[in-house]
């Protein structure tokens, strides 16, 4: 197949390509009939709900999501040793569950008997596989859902898929030469052990042509690595256990797009109220999963959501990938700052040898200032201006510069200090 046939079309062009506001009334339908269905059918999601004083009017659509509260994945252990074997959360009978996923924490997952309620093809579809593609399937199948939920996906677009599972690299290079392998899930680290692998063996190169990998970061120097070297159209999926596929690349690279499955909100850690486009916050989900539905969910990641139109044609917004965990962050007038950002800035700039973000307070305004260390012969100047215009560009704030002697900032200092006095 030509990469061209890879990069271009849609799942469903209909769902994929709607106007802003039809996309909130086809996401605002079909999240009044879940809650119905769960206030019903989950006593554990009821109880959220009666608790919060939500009642069924109070939600005519996605902007009343807001009104219930979040739900932390790490309340989950606890709220399912509560009422087993899933806290509440499914709806259908343990007769009518296809399989029972066990998750670290532990966390049981159920997968009921709708087809496809992990939302992953539309995703698999925009990073290019195609019916006809056969497909090693090399994430874990035991105990977690990710190999199942992609593998199910893959035969709902058409594909074959070889469950080959984690390991055994030298089975796997053979595989996917004696089964003429064309798609590759799994790891980046993984699809690169098997890459080098034909190599070595002599069996040549592997006909893999396209790949979605996840549960690691992708550097953008080993997805060259495999574009360019071994042509693999290589492309991310963002999923949890609990949500399923909620964000993933298209041909573009440029962020995440969103589901229309799953109203994904990026949103305060401390107060769970939505933020605006362009903040960092913890993403927030609620999916259409009639068997466990997820009401905005949150796994404690943080992103931020760019809303500008991509070249693809997808209408929906993007995430900008995975920005730290909710418990890292600082909040510096109103705005959520995260040391991934802090590294982001300094990147930036030519000549630091080490720094440190603080934040202090004068008067009743926070400030923030980046303390530099440069090396020899950097130009102060130079870099204090671009820090300025970084910091202003990634953080959307405004922060100052502090050059500093070496050896001022210690060995193990934090990456963000916050020395407010609060009395
Ligand atoms: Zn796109």
């Amino acid at each position: 197949m030509k990469t061209a046939d890879r990069r271009s079309g849609y799942w469903n062009r209909e769902k994929e390509t709607l106007a802003p506001a039809a996309r909130e009334r086809y996401q605002s339908r079909w999240l009044v009939r879940l809650l119905e269905h769960a206030r019903a059918n989950a006593p554990g999601v009821r109880r959220r709900l009666e608790r919060a004083g939500v009642a069924p009017k109070d939600i005519r659509g996605v902007e009343d999501l807001a009104k219930i509260p979040v739900i932390r994945k790490h309340e989950m252990p606890d709220l399912q040793k509560a009422d087993p074997p899933f806290g509440g959360f499914c709806t259908v009978p343990l007769a009518k569950i296809r399989k029972i996923f066990v998750s670290p924490g532990p966390i049981l997952e159920p997968m009921g008997p709708e087809l496809g309620a992990w939302h992953a093809e539309a995703g698999l579809y925009a990073g290019g596989f195609r019916p006809g593609d056969v497909v090693i399937d090399t994430f874990l199948y035991h105990l977690v859902p990710a190999a199942h939920e992609l593998d199910e996906a893959l035969n709902l677009i058409g594909c074959a898929v070889v469950p080959t599972g984690v390991g055994n690299t030298d089975t796997q290079v053979m595989v996917a030469k004696a089964v003429g392998a064309t798609g590759y899930v799994g790891t980046p680290s993984f699809l690169m052990t098997i890459l080098k692998r034909a190599g070595e063996m002599g069996v040549g190169r592997l006909p893999l042509q396209v790949a979605q990998v996840g549960a690691e970061p992708l550097p953008e120097s080993l997805r060259r690595q495999f574009e360019e070297e071994y042509g693999v159209m290589t492309r991310q999926g963002f999923g949890t256990a609990d949500l399923g596929l909620i964000a993933y690349e298209c041909a573009e690279k440029s962020g995440f797009h969103l589901s229309e499955d799953a109203v994904t909100q990026v949103c305060d850690p401390q107060t769970g109220a939505p933020l605006p486009d362009g903040q960092i916050g913890e993403i927030v989900a609620t999916v259409d999963n009639h068997t466990y539905p997820m009401i905005r969910f949150s796994t404690g990641d943080l992103t931020i959501i760019d809303d500008a139109p991509c070249p693809c044609g997808r209408t929906s917004a993007r995430m900008l990938g995975w920005r730290g965990r909710a418990d890292e962050v600082t909040k510096v007038r109103g705005m959520f700052i995260h040391p991934r950002q802090a590294d982001e800035v300094v990147a930036r700039a030519k000549g630091v040898e080490r720094f440190q973000v603080v934040v202090g307070r004068e008067g009743h305004q926070d400030t923030l200032t980046f303390r530099v260390q440069l090396a020899d012969g950097a130009d102060a100047a130079g870099v204090t201006q671009t820090l300025e215009a970084a910091i202003r560009d990634v953080m959307k704030l405004r922060g100052g510069v502090d050059v500093v002697p070496a050896g001022t900032i210690p060995d193990n200092a934090k990456k963000i200090s916050d020395e407010r006095k609060w009395d």
